[in-house]
């Protein structure tokens, strides 16, 4: 599941919303219901799933691959139809790694820096050589909140900066920067785009000057194994010492003790001449897979859904990010996989009216690119499916009670959902709109109705303890049995669903302040590197972006004076506004060069 909905806000969310739907006495009790084989079976798909063989499945590994062939294997051992003419799988490429080329330097007087030794560029750095003045501008951060601006005063229009990694003051409790805790504000790819916003032509990054004893003067290892997007603008990681040689009179110790003493800026010219520094990467695609089966029925097709993938190694969206430990991911999401399986096997014996996809979605943690891909390249026009039912992470219930998400999707979601619960062995608590965190949002975009079953989130989400020994298969077999029900329902002729535009719940962000601004656009998260700015895949109705006339397939490349490059441009623009600011879109349709005001409003699930 993404990082869309923070596992924090997600346990902050649901008690506020759900309202409890029928914990009646009769729940009918275990051993009637008991299936050995089943939940053997079950046990089987997340034990070889989540096996340290599979590497945590993270996208570029043989470990994903392995997995992608024993879904496909067990469609097949199933009886199912292959989905996409005579395939199970559906490859397509991902932007994915990026390798540094030799020809990344830094000429400083005589001097040559070389790649390896004294730098090394960021995973998201663009390629370029600029030649410019040096300016140390502190941790790089403008953090309106804590009243700091390491900009302010400060003119770096085509400037080289120099800044820290981190946040002022990070080691004291008492510090603006809330105290201990890291901020958004240290993320190195916001710093960049905040050093591009203000003008800078390329960005230095050195550690906090060494003088705590348990940090090493030493560069950070490129990670080849996530999905990269350039922000726009070079950036090159620099030793301290690397600065000592290249800034003789400036003393970054001094410079930094005295910022975080003070917690205030102490910005400043460092050069006597320009530098010249060069960066040069090589990005690399990778290709992934969904895989997909069918059962044939009438002409309504149904989709049931579960995202294979998994975050590696400890890739982006980890929360022990380069941990470098497998992130097995038994509950996230090889729980899913295991119970669409056996329903596939179940239908496959118990056919319904309507047409059944099953799909193993791929990429789903970088970004929900399988699902988005499948939705744009589906085996038979997409607008033909009633209904997408998706379960991620269903292996961890405590209790009986489920979290069935996108209630509201359809008029009818929510009667239908309590009569599958009244006869079966869970109870569910009902929430939300069709966006969310997980794959059913690339299907709601499409116009439908959809349902997000999970079981209870849990402090192992996004870790290497996401464990096959945890996972608690007697509530898989209530969901499971939960979800025979349900969709059988769903899929009775008489029975139609009423698309539903989902309102905007209330939010709280993370920190429990309202104050996230959004325009109510879906980024493309599929959009090629060539494309410049952000293409929107859909603009929900009610919003400052719909009311602003913008619509699915524009481009989105400015707001106000910020330049839109990517969707970290975007995320940028946004944190530097607040709800309620009027500002000035820029976008493109059909080539064309277009703006409207749109006035920003809180930011809602799914969208920004
Ligand atoms: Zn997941």
């Amino acid at each position: 599941m993404r990082n869309y909905l923070s596992l924090s806000t997600l346990v902050f969310i649901l008690p506020l919303f759900l309202s409890c739907a029928s914990n009646s006495p009769n729940k009918k009790t275990d051993s009637r219901l008991s299936d050995d084989s089943l939940v053997d079976r079950m046990h089987d798909h997340i034990a070889f799933l989540a096996d340290d063989a599979q590497e945590g499945r993270g996208i570029g590994t043989e470990g994903l691959e392995r997995s992608a062939d024993y879904i496909a294997d067990k469609f097949s051992e199933y009886g199912l139809m292959p989905l996409f003419s005579d395939s199970y799988t559906q490859p397509f490429p991902i932007n994915w790694g990026v390798a540094p080329l030799p020809e990344t330097w830094i000429v400083s007087n005589e001097d040559t820096l070389t790649l390896g030794e004294d730098l090394m560029p960021a995973g998201f750095s663009s390629d370029g050589v600029i030649s410019a003045d040096v300016v140390f501008a502190g941790y790089g951060i403008t953090a309106p909140e804590y009243g700091y601006d390491d900009y302010d005063d400060l003119d770096v229009e085509g400037k080289i900066l120099l800044i820290l990694e981190d946040e002022p003051a990070m080691n004291n409790p008492d510090s603006k920067f809330e105290g201990t805790l890291i901020t958004q504000y240290a993320d190195l790819r916001t710093k960049a785009i905040n050093a591009k916003v203000h003008g800078a032509a390329g960005v230095l990054v050195t550690k906090r000057a060494v003088t705590d004893d348990e940090l090493i003067d030493d560069l950070p290892e490129l990670h080849t194994r996530e999905p990269f997007q350039d922000v726009g603008i070079p950036v090159l990681f620099v030793k301290n010492q690397t600065v000592k040689k290249l800034f003789s009179r400036f003393n970054l110790e001094n410079a930094q003790r005295s910022i975080n003493l003070n917690e205030s800026p102490r910005s400043m010219p460092i050069s006597e001449t320009p530098i010249e520094m060069k960066t040069t990467l090589r990005r690399e695609a990778v290709e992934v897979k969904n895989i997909g089966a069918m059962i044939p029925g009438e002409d309504e097709i149904v989709v049931i859904g579960a995202h294979y993938d998994h975050l590696g190694y400890g890739q982006q969206g980890s929360r022990l990010p380069g941990s470098n430990q497998i992130h097995n991911g038994a509950d996230d999401n090889a729980s899913g996989v295991a119970l669409m399986l056996e329903l596939a096997k179940y239908f496959m014996n118990n056919p319904v009216n309507p047409t059944l996809w099953f799909v193993a979605f791929t990429a789903e943690e970088v970004g929900l690119a399988g699902s988005s891909w499948f939705v744009d390249h589906s085996p038979a026009d997409i607008a033909d499916a009633k209904f997408m039912l998706n379960f991620d992470m269903v292996g961890r219930l405590e209790g009986r009670k489920i979290s069935l998400l996108g209630i509201e999707s359809a008029k009818e979601l929510r009667t239908l959902a309590e009569r599958s619960v009244d006869v079966g062995p869970v109870e569910a608590a009902m929430a939300g709109g069709g966006y969310g965190s997980s794959d059913q949002t690339s299907f709601y975009i499409k116009g439908i109705p959809v349902l997000h079953v999970l079981a209870t989130p849990h402090a192992d989400y996004h870790t290497p303890e996401d464990d096959v020994e945890k996972i608690n298969l007697k509530g898989m077999e209530w969901i499971y049995k939960f979800a025979m029900i349900f969709i059988k329902e769903i899929a009775e002729p008489e029975i139609t669903l009423t698309y539903q535009e989902s309102k905007a719940p209330p939010t709280t962000s993370p920190s429990g302040r309202g104050d996230r601004p959004s325009l109510g656009t879906i980024p493309d998260f599929t959009q090629p590197d060539s494309i410049r700015g952000v293409r929107l895949q859909g603009v929900r109705p009610g919003t400052p972006a719909s009311d602003a006339g913008l619509k699915a397939g524009d481009i989105l490349v400015g707001m106000d004076d910020i330049v839109i490059d990517n969707i970290y441009d975007f995320v940028f623009a946004l944190k530097s506004h607040k709800p309620g600011d009027e500002v000035e879109l820029w976008f493109t349709r059909d080539g064309m060069k277009l703006n409207s005001i749109a006035v920003l409003k809180e930011a809602g699930e799914g969208h920004r």
